[in-house]
């Protein structure tokens, strides 16, 4: 049997940063990753917030493949408005290479990484846990971190909570597009991504070459695929791909809604596992993050404890929802409201928008990885949007 201080379940971005991070310590860690190759397959639309680097290692050069000044948002009925513009608010990165660096740190920093490894069954007997992986290997471990994605099975085995909602996503690499390279053109409306929303982004710095997708509901009218060929097609996006070539589909899940508990004796569970992800964005990178630097903390202070237990490890709950848990929470509450709209109230609120004074608000004040901070400063410019808003935030 194979012993470790520290299990992870899924060498995404996440669980490669924790094991970084707790390997940087000298414990003994570990990373199983069910797939063949870090990285791949790719399912995400590579958009983040510039400092998701603060909290990495690695070369961003060889990851940032665009840099992104704004937004062109689109109505139900084709108006656009435009938002920021002024400087770099997001970046566009190359996922699977993104990954494979994360991984590669937490290698060099002295984890273990074990691809084509999936862990099948995990239990806990007295103060540690034992594994099984799908290589026919035998772990034990003090700390199980599943950082093992929307439809987690270490959440799942331990009786943790459930995401309230996922989100079915799906996209296409794409070339020979006529894009702006520094803004995203983003769609919302029923018929085009019902519950959600559509983007493309330029993945060049020509806008030749972009990512585009979609997010739907768990229940639509339509498949994924159908939305996603409709839009493909649809005459708002023609301009921008009138002789495209795709070159790789994308598909995936985005959990929504934080679990109440992300603990238990021996385990804890972060990133898309514990649906720690923007419900405005579908954005999981910097939330993820965030919380993976808790949960690497909150495990190295167990470690030099020696206190495995429940009770302590719900100080990982407490910090990360100290974080980003209001925001996440708000994200919800808005979601809520967001899912509620017609095309008609779209097409009004869009149009609202289009007022130079409130654009000028949202780009001064709009943070992707932080929309409520937007709030304040919108209502007092324009009292009427009171109505799209929840309580809570006015408190
Ligand atoms: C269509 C789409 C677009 C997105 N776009 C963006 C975006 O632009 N920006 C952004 O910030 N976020 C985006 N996201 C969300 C982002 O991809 C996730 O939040 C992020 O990948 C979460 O990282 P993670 O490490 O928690 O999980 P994952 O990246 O899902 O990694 C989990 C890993 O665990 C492995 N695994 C699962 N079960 C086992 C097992 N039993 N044993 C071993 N390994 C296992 C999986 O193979 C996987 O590699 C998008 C998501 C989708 C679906």
């Amino acid at each position: 049997m194979l012993e470790y201080d520290v299990a992870i379940v899924g060498g995404g971005p996440i669980g490669g940063h924790i094991a970084s991070e707790i390997a940087r310590k000298k414990f003994k860690v570990a990373v199983f990753e069910k797939n063949k190759e870090i990285g791949m397959p790719v399912n995400c639309a590579g958009l983040v917030t510039p400092r998701v680097f603060d909290f990495l290692d690695i070369p961003k050069d060889s990851v940032v493949q665009n840099e992104i000044k704004g937004a062109n948002i689109h109505s139900p009925s084709g108006n656009v408005i435009t938002i920021g513009g002024d400087k770099v608010h997001a970046l566009v990165i190359n996922r699977s290479k993104f990954d494979k660096e994360i991984i590669n740190e937490a290698e060099k920093k002295g984890a273990d990484i074990f691809v084509n490894n999936g862990v099948l069954s995990a239990q806990r007997i007295e103060n540690h846990v034992e594994l099984k992986t799908s290589q026919k290997q035998d772990i034990k471990c003090k700390l199980l971190i599943g950082s093992d994605g929307p439809y987690s099975k270490i959440r799942d085995r331990f009786a943790l909570p459930e995401p309230k909602e996922f989100l079915r996503g799906i996209g296409a690499e794409i070339t020979n597009t006529n894009l702006d390279p520094n803004f995203v053109e983003i769609f919302v409306g029923k018929n085009i991504a019902p519950g959600f929303f559509a983007w493309i982004i330029s993945t060049n710095k020509k806008g030749t070459e972009a990512r585009a997708g979609l997010c739907i509901s768990q229940k639509t009218i339509h498949s994924p695929k159908q939305y996603f060929s409709n839009f493909l097609k649809s005459k708002y996006t023609h301009s921008f791909f009138e002789k495209i070539e795709i070159t790789k589909y994308i598909a995936g899940i985005v959990p929504l809604g934080v679990l109440k508990k992300t603990f238990d004796s021996n385990v804890l569970v972060v990133g898309d596992a514990a649906a720690q992800v923007k419900p405005t964005s579908g954005g999981g990178i910097y939330a993820g993050l965030l919380c993976a630097n808790r949960c690497s903390s909150v495990s190295i202070e167990a470690l030099q404890k020696g206190d495995y237990t429940s009770g302590f490890l719900k100080k990982y709950q407490k910090l990360w929802s100290e974080d980003i848990g209001r925001e996440l929470y708000l994200g919800m509450k808005f979601r809520k409201i967001y899912k509620s709209l017609s095309d008609k109230q779209f097409d009004k609120y869009i149009e609202k928008f289009r007022n130079p004074k409130i654009s000028a608000v949202i780009t001064k004040h709009g943070d992707i990885d932080y929309p409520s901070k937007l709030i304040k400063p919108l209502l007092k410019k324009s009292p009427s949007l009171l109505r799209l808003v929840p309580g809570a935030i006015i408190e």
